[in-house]
């Protein structure tokens, strides 16, 4: 790719795109600049706009949210279940008979884990809506034997440098829909239809051939990398069950979790959990330690005062320990023992 001199979006782009629909099994992808870029244009590609309400995750990454901002859109907070952290089919259909004009249902799987797919196909068939995924940490994740990202009529994946499968920054748009994959390639392009000529508003939210070409090598290894966070996984699960006061990370019959954080729920002292692993020298987070609703942004715009107990309770609760493929055995026993260290300290 570097001796051919074409570092800006071009045949490597094309290739990843090719390659990474048909890993996941979608007739289209669209490369872009990021994971929030594909959100943006996936959102628009659906004909999301001004006021209209989707209704989406108060626990992800604010530009699961953000995004639906960005179209001038608002969002409708449905709360989460707190064994799965994924957002609750019960609360959906709560949020639609609270808003039943509600156009689309954007969904997180979040942490690597898919949203219960039955229940959501449900009500998105009942009601209408447009569906999106957010794949941005669960890329390889399946649900009943289909990888998500085909569930929906829109999903996106982020490669950022922290998710399963990493180009640096980048994005993915993936879809069946002829349309929305014709109106995202515009709609990251400066709404370019043909050479010169600018049909609608649109913006450079391109992806380049550098990441285009890190993405492929990555995408033969994918598999693998995901294997070995199972397997870590594993360790901890069979480890760490049965310690009072931690509880583990649910793993349901039917899906495929890809582990892109493996996050625990401590009662009342993560904090203290999260300092105790430090000081042996692990780091630790609680991901996401305030939901969107209570950002101060999403405060200003008026969410402030609404309760969303299982969102927040999870916020209280999370401790992620480290999972990445490149942690040997050793480094996976002294996680284990150090939290061990801490239940015995504690009492
Ligand atoms: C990382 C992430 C994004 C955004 O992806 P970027 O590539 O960082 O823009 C969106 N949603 C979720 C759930 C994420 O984890």
């Amino acid at each position: 790719m570097l001796d051919s001199g074409m570092l800006a979006s071009g045949s490597y782009v094309k290739e990843y795109e090719r390659r990474f629909s048909r890993f996941i099994g979608t007739k289209f992808g669209v490369a872009t600049s990021s994971g929030t870029s594909a959100l943006h244009v996936a959102l628009l590609s659906l004909g999301i706009g001004r006021g209209d309400e989707v209704i989406t995750t108060p626990f992800s990454f604010i530009a699961t949210s953000n995004a639906i901002l960005y179209c001038q859109a608002r969002p409708v907070f449905a709360d989460i279940d707190l064994d799965t952290f994924n957002i609750s089919p019960l609360k959906i259909e709560r949020a639609l008979k609270a808003h039943p004009k509600a156009k689309a249902l954007l969904i997180a799987h979040i942490f690597g884990l898919p949203c219960q797919m039955d229940e959501i196909s449900k009500l998105v068939r009942r009601h209408r809506l447009k569906l999106i995924e957010d794949c941005a940490q669960a890329t390889g994740a399946e649900w009943d034997g289909g990888k998500v990202g085909t569930f929906g009529d829109v999903a996106i994946f982020s490669f950022y440098a922290t998710k399963n499968m990493i180009t640096g920054e980048g994005g993915m748009v993936l879809t069946n829909d002829k349309k929305v994959e014709q109106r995202s390639r515009a709609l990251i392009n400066h709404g370019r239809s043909s050479r010169f000529i600018h049909a609608t508003l649109g913006y450079n939210y391109r992806t380049t051939n550098i990441a285009a070409s890190i993405g492929i090598c990555q995408l033969r290894k994918i598999d693998r990398l995901n294997a070995r966070r199972e397997r870590n996984a594993r360790y901890f699960s069979k480890r760490l069950f049965g310690i009072k006061g931690v509880v583990l990370p649910c793993k349901p019959e039917t899906s495929k979790h890809v582990f892109h954080l493996y996050t625990l729920k401590v009662k009342g002292k993560r904090n203290q959990l999260i300092r105790h692993l430090a000081e042996e020298g692990i780091e630790s987070a609680s991901i996401y330690p305030i939901p969107i609703h209570k950002q101060p942004l999403y405060k200003r715009l008026g969410y402030g005062s609404l309760k969303l107990p299982k969102a927040e309770a999870a916020a209280r609760e999370v401790v992620s320990i480290p999972v990445h493929p490149s942690l040997k055995e050793s480094d996976l026993q002294k996680i284990v023992e150090a939290i061990r260290k801490w239940t015995l300290k504690r009492r």
